[in-house]
This record gives structure tokens, C-alpha cells and sequence, in this order.
């Protein structure tokens, strides 16, 4: 594999597992203000950053590349509020977007078919996925400083985890089939 193209899925399977730190930092900030439901669902959020990366962790092996797990940041470990952590977690995914768009990139200038079929995926996950984490943004300022909404919202939140658990690597088993 060109030597581009694998730092930056190097790069990528890192932003991957650094995610996973993110959001379970965020689960555990929720939990900590009685947030159950935002708690558990940043879990499985985490739960799927682990998919994520160990997807790219199997594509570098498979096309016979080096793996490089380096250091994972250092998560925030809290927040001012349910809004600020839920904007956060908005503008990470957006960040992530960015990530994956740019190794893409790269995988195009080096003409590497494999690499830019296998991102395809990706890309379109982080529609979902930025599309996801603004709606959810989107109600946590609905309900703004309504402690009632707010409750109201956890529990649709713990909902919404049970859902995303279930579903975690479903798409890619089907694509896979
Ligand atoms: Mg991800």
C-alpha cells in the first residue's frame, strides 16, 4: 500500500479508538449529573467507535500494512452543561467527517481503488452520523432549561440506546453478504 495512503488510515484507526475515549468521557460526565439515558447512549456510542476502528484495524492487515496504534489523547473529562457536551459531541463528529474526506483524498491522488471503495463506507456513515448527533443536539436545546423536558429526553435517549446497541455492525453485514 503507498505509504500516504497508509498514515492516513493509520490516522484514522487512532481518531477512531480516540472517539471512543471521547464519548465514553461524555457517558461518564452524564452519568454524573443523573442523565442515565445520554449516559448509556454515549456507551454504545463508544461501542461503535470500537466497530469503527477495528473495521480500519482489519483493512490494514488485510491489504498487508502496518499497523500504528499510537497514544490516545487524553479525553474532556466534563462539561458545563448537557448542551455544551451534546455541541461537542456535534462538532466531533463534523471533525471526523473531515478526517475520513481527507484520506480519501489521499487514497484518490494515489489512485488507490481499494482504499476509496473501502472509505465509501465511511463517508456515508458520517452522514448518519453528524445527522444524528444534531438532532440530538437540536432537542437538548428544545428542552433548554426545562428540568421536565429534560427528563422527558433521557428516557427517549435510553430508548434510542437500546436501538443503536442492537444495530451496531448491521450495516456492514450486510454490505459484506
Ligand atoms: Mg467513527
Amino acid at each position: 500500500m503507498n505509504k500516504q495512503v497508509l498514515e492516513g488510515l493509520n490516522k484514522q484507526l487512532n481518531m477512531e479508538f480516540a472517539s471512543a475515549y471521547v464519548y465514553l468521557a461524555m457517558s461518564s460526565y452524564y452519568e454524573s449529573i443523573d442523565l442515565e439515558g445520554f449516559s448509556e447512549w454515549f456507551k454504545v456510542k463508544a461501542h461503535e467507535e470500537m466497530f469503527h476502528a477495528m473495521k480500519i484495524y482489519t483493512y490494514i492487515g488485510d491489504r498487508r500494512g502496518k499497523r500504528d496504534l499510537t497514544e490516545i489523547p487524553l479525553a474532556v473529562k466534563t462539561w458545563k452543561s448537557p448542551q455544551v457536551a451534546a455541541e461537542d459531541a456535534y462538532k466531533h463528529e463534523c471533525k471526523v467527517s473531515a478526517s475520513i474526506h481527507n484520506v480519501m483524498d489521499i487514497a484518490r491522488q494515489h489512485k488507490d481503488h481499494s482504499t476509496e471503495a473501502f472509505l465509501h463506507w465511511f463517508v456515508m456513515e458520517q452522514i448518519e452520523e453528524e445527522a444524528e448527533a444534531d438532532r440530538i443536539l437540536q432537542k437538548v436545546k428544545m428542552v433548554a432549561d426545562n428540568p421536565g423536558g429534560l427528563f422527558m429526553l433521557d428516557n427517549y435517549m435510553m430508548e434510542r440506546a437500546k436501538v443503536d446497541a442492537a444495530n451496531i455492525g448491521k450495516d456492514a453485514e450486510s454490505e459484506e453478504e
